[in-house]
C-alpha cells in the first residue's frame, strides 16, 4: 500500500470508537494515523496497517 499524507484509509476491523476511517497524519516506516471518529492518534508499522487496511481513499482523485 502507498500511503500519503491526508489520504483516508479504511481498515478491516471497526476502531473501539465504531468508525473504521483514519486519515493519514505522517508517512515514513511507521505511519501516523488519525481515527475519524474519535480524532485518536496512533502510530503503526508499515508493515502492521498494511495488513488491517482495506482500501485508501486517495484524496487528490
Ligand atoms: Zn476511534
Amino acid at each position: 500500500m502507498k500511503y500519503t499524507v491526508g489520504d483516508i484509509i479504511v481498515t478491516k476491523k471497526n476502531h473501539i470508537c465504531g468508525s473504521n476511517e483514519w486519515i493519514v497524519l505522517r508517512t515514513g516506516i511507521e505511519i501516523k494515523i488519525q481515527c475519524k471518529g474519535c480524532q485518536r492518534e496512533v502510530m503503526m508499522l508499515k508493515a502492521e496497517l498494511d495488513r488491517k487496511t482495506v482500501k485508501i481513499n486517495d484524496q487528490t482523485s
